[in-house]
């Protein structure tokens, strides 16, 4: 898509630190790092939210987020990944090409699980849970 900024890395159109790639995706790293390290994994074509993704692409991107976690960890001594999509403008997706964040996290790095994000959860109601699945 023309005006989309991670269309324009794909063609080669603006820069970026590339870190691996294949046919259908590629990462590279965020810009502005939540932590060092801060990846990005992306289809080449553009598409907006993870439910939009054909087969081969989507293939590619978890294929990819599989063998960067332990590559990443290794290079920056993380201890651990925040694997996370915002995946559509209501989860907070600013860029509506898809995208998977990495982020490298450290034993005692202070930020928590991304379920921090949403407070403290109460335990939810049985029934409402088993009326819950048959509905999905
Ligand atoms: P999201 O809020 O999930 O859509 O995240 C978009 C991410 O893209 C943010 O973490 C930005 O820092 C990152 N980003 C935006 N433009 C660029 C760029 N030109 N190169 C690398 N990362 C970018
Ligand atoms: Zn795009």
């Amino acid at each position: 898509m023309a005006d989309c900024v991670f269309c324009k890395i794909a063609a080669g159109d603006i820069p970026a630190a590339i870190i691996d790639e294949d046919d259908h995706a590629f990462a590279f790293l965020d810009i502005r790092p939540l932590t060092r390290g801060h990846m990005l994994v992306v289809p080449k074509e553009h598409v907006a939210r993870l439910a939009d993704l054909k087969e081969t692409p989507r293939r590619s991107l978890w294929d990819l987020v599989h063998g960067l976690v332990p590559r990443i960890e290794e290079s920056v001594s993380a201890d651990g990944m925040t694997v996370a999509v915002n995946d559509g403008s209501a989860a907070g997706q600013e860029v509506p090409h898809v995208h998977v964040h990495l982020v490298p996290r450290k034993k005692g790095d202070g930020y928590g699980p991304i379920h921090a994000l949403f407070g403290t959860p109460k335990e939810a109601d049985k029934k409402e849970l088993g009326i819950l699945a048959e509905q999905i």
